[in-house]
């Protein structure tokens, strides 16, 4: 456990503004992309190779204050007639492009709520999607859920259609702070649908956690942390809390004078950290927690963990397909974001042109950044040899400047710097963010306002 003065220089000194590195380069540097990227990247596609598909359903009923998804609110179910049938057309459209029935080892279903379908939209989805695609013997089929919207049969429905992995959002169970951010929640209920999740078979459960919103403190994260231990998850995302209102403006809504401060922001997660190792969970990545036997936990441990949009995975830079509003895929190296709103959405796929928001082509260069951040911000570490080895250059020539500057967190003890790799230590984990920056070729420092603060 780091002691308070480390806490408090980690803060003054790395608290500013830095990408997650979802992607690389960040979605800042998406610029309008042509229609013809879409017909040249999936035409790179390899038959023999699998790939990932993404789901984006964007409805939610409710707004909850700290949200930083896209989504788009409705009551009525009917925008469920529109949506679903231009969801169904454009995985047509698109999977038309590729001349062969592409195989798929992940699939995903994230929102918004996807649980805001009916069972009737669920089998439509599922018939197309078997009808394009074929799924490896072991294909891993996830999704977002909101444990209050679960209606009897539901979860029993979507386990018959081949889900197995399902992620509940929950993110804190204490009612003061519950209500600060608009998300009324039954904790015997949310129990009640993860005892439901497991006697169904999933074979892991996710509870998603955030730390850094209003009213929180030590003292009442304690409340979060029993609650974990008493339904036991296979995983835990516990996520830092990102306040940008002025990209989000109804964060503006919540009262920024309760907001947990960071000294207490950071002493919350190394408490719920120390507690999630205390009781058998493993750290994976910055900020996953794992039981010993889980996948991704393995990954971590052996180094061989990845990420992606979807967020951690075992499998390396699958190519992504994604489909629905504002869904980022990236397919031969190219990086496609849908329309954000519906009306563009609806246009594209109704004209067959004009497909995305915007988008990226990467250059070689991009491509090896971008495996080398992937692997410091997965592994926690990068190895110099294999990646040298891999893209075919000389890794200490190419990347002197910002070796150079890995030796400086290094010598203030955030890494451990050899001839071979650099390992981050734990007070480097902590920042990894800012480690992985030194290798992002377009930081400019003048992006203050783009992305969340570090801690
Ligand atoms: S349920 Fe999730 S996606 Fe919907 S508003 Fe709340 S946080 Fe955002």
């Amino acid at each position: 456990m780091l002691d308070n003065a480390t806490v408090e220089s980690l803060i003054a000194r790395y608290n500013s503004p830095v990408p997650r590195y979802t992607s690389y380069p960040t979605a800042l540097e998406f610029v309008p992309l042509a229609d013809a990227a879409l017909l040249d990247s999936y035409r790179k596609c390899e038959p023999g190779r699998p790939i990932s598909v993404y789901i984006h359903l964007p409805f939610c009923e409710n707004l909850c204050l700290y949200c930083g998804c896209n989504v788009l609110l409705s009551r009525k179910l009917e925008v469920l007639d529109e949506y679903i049938p231009l969801l169904l057309k454009e995985l047509e459209v698109k999977t038309n492009i590729m001349e062969f029935k592409p195989r798929v080892s992940q699939l995903h279903f994230g929102g918004g709520t996807p649980n805001f379908l009916r069972l009737s939209d669920w089998n439509a989805i599922f018939a197309k999607l078997r009808e394009r695609f074929e799924f490896t013997a072991d294909a891993e089929i996830s999704v977002e859920l909101d444990p209050m919207y679960l209606p009897e049969g539901y979860l029993a429905h979507l386990r018959s259609l081949g889900m197995g992995r399902v992620s509940f959002g929950v993110q804190d169970v204490t009612p003061q702070v519950l209500e600060a951010v608009n998300r009324p929640q039954d904790i015997s209920r949310i129990k009640a649908v993860v005892a439901e999740s497991r006697a169904l078979g999933y074979s892991s459960v996710n509870i998603d956690l955030i730390y850094g919103l209003p009213h929180q403190t030590l003292d009442s994260y304690r409340a979060n942390l029993d609650f974990i231990a008493d339904i036991r998850p296979d995983r835990i995302a516990l996520f830092s809390y990102a306040h940008v209102p002025w990209l989000k403006h109804h964060q503006r809504r919540m009262d920024e004078k309760a907001l947990t401060s960071p000294t207490e922001k950071l002493k919350i997660y190394l408490a719920a950290r120390a507690h999630f190792l205390s009781v058998g969970y493993e750290q994976i990545g910055m900020d996953h927690f794992g039981l010993e036997d889980d996948s991704l936990t393995r990954a971590f441990r052996e180094k061989t963990l990845h990420r992606n949009f979807m967020g951690y995975t075992t499998q390396k830079t699958l190519d992504m397909l994604a489909f629905g509003t504002s869904a980022i895929g990236f397919v031969s190296g190219v990086y496609m974001q849908n329309h954000l709103k519906l009306s563009g959405y609806r246009s594209a796929i109704e004209t067959g042109k004009n497909w995305f928001e915007k988008g990226y082509i990467m250059s070689a260069e991009d491509r090896l950044r971008h495996e080398v951040i992937t692997s410091l911000m997965a592994n926690f570490s990068v190895n110099f040899e294999a990646i040298g080895r891999e893209f075919s250059i000389p890794f200490a020539e190419h990347f002197a400047p910002e070796i150079a500057r890995l030796a400086e967190f290094a010598q203030d003890g955030h890494g451990i710097l050899s001839d071979q790799g650099f390992e981050a230590t734990e007070t480097g984990g902590f920042i990894i963010r800012h480690i992985a920056s030194v290798f992002d070729a377009y930081r400019k420092g003048s992006e203050q306002k783009a992305f969340s603060k570090a801690i």
